[in-house]
């Protein structure tokens, strides 16, 4: 028995040396020490001793196991340093090669309109107020001199949420806000930019859109100070050769009104397809607040005077940066978006 157990201790030992691989020294963890390893035989053979030898053999057998444990723990550690010293050897790195940068987001085209629209309304002394998108009839309409049964509503169809309460279809309603905030006080010199919504939908309109309203208020203002903000305007947004027109129109909220044009900034004033062979592309609705406005807004026509104007955000951006298609302001492909 003694000699049996040493015979399978030298076995071991060769075949542990000659180990190359985890895999390998696996395979030898079963052989010897698993359920129905030899050594695991040796040992259950022991019920056959005599009881003066079972002592001593049991002895010798406990230290041959854990002498072959130990080998074998060392021979593990050996061979997963080795293989981790062989994988580093195999890569090489090469600190030239260029690396991978992340991807870095860039502003919306109509929030880069927004930002320049309001710097230079800024430059001018305005400043930028807000209102609820979720209006009330009263402000979307009433206070803006369009009584129920007036037929400008017909010009807007709105989405209601009930008879009073509706999703703004302008950024209008902020200028009966303010003056209600701000009466008797003047000057009041604001832009409202914001999202505004009407029931429409094709290659020019869009159910969500934005305007940037702009409301002046104070005493003597004239018609000309309307022209002079509006030619400053364009100039700053479009070029410094732009000149502007203004043709009569009609908004209950203005008396009188105009419709403001710019000269084609594709040919100049020239003629091109843009603008349909005029020169001239419109940009916004302006006017002359309406006496009826101002009462409402709880200030006397007879003291003060003012001028109001809206622009859509998204006919800026396309004349800015020559877009055919409002959608593709919305559909949100970076390959487009990239562009800015
Ligand atoms: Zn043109």
């Amino acid at each position: 028995m003694r000699e049996n157990l040493l015979l399978l201790q030298t076995k071991a030992r060769q075949d542990l040396n000659n180990c190359i691989s985890l895999e390998q020294l696996n395979e030898f963890r079963i052989k010897y020490m698993g359920k129905k390893g030899e050594l695991t035989n040796v040992l259950r053979g022991m019920a056959q001793l005599s009881a003066e030898e079972r002592p001593l053999i049991g002895q010798m057998a406990n230290e041959i196991r854990d002498d072959l444990e130990k080998k074998l723990a060392a021979a593990v550690a050996r061979i997963k340093t080795i293989e981790i010293e062989q994988r580093l050897a195999g890569e090489t790195i090469d600190v030239t090669l260029p690396g991978v940068l992340p991807e870095t987001g860039r502003l919306h085209p109509l929030s880069l309109v927004l930002s320049r629209i309001e710097e230079i309304f800024r430059g001018m002394g305005f400043t930028v107020e807000e209102g609820p998108e979720i209006e009330l009839d009263h402000y979307n309409f009433e206070a803006l001199n369009i009584p129920k049964d007036h037929p400008a509503r017909d010009m807007q169809d709105s989405f209601y949420i009930t008879p009073e309460v509706l999703l703004r279809t302008h950024t209008s309603p902020v200028q009966a806000r303010t003056m209600e905030k701000m009466k008797p006080q003047v000057p009041i010199k604001i832009i409202v930019p914001g999202k505004v919504y009407r029931r429409d939908d094709d290659a020019t309109h869009s159910p969500m859109f934005h305007q940037v309203e702009g409301l002046v208020v104070d005493k003597n203002i004239r018609f000309s100070d309307l022209k002079g903000t509006l030619l400053s305007f364009a100039r700053q947004m479009f070029g410094p050769e732009q000149r502007i027109r203004l043709r009569p129109s009609f908004f209950p909220f203005t008396e009188p009104s105009a419709e403001v044009d710019i000269s084609c900034v594709i040919c100049g004033g020239n003629g091109c397809r843009t603008c349909k062979q005029t020169g001239w592309l419109e940009i916004l609705g302006s006017g002359m607040v309406h006496p009826r406005v101002l009462e409402m807004g709880g200030y006397d026509p007879e003291e003060v005077s003012g001028f109001a104007f809206g622009m859509g955000m998204e006919r800026i951006a396309m004349l800015k940066y020559g877009l055919d298609d409002l959608r593709l302001l919305f559909e949100n492909d970076v390959r487009f978006l990239r562009q800015f």
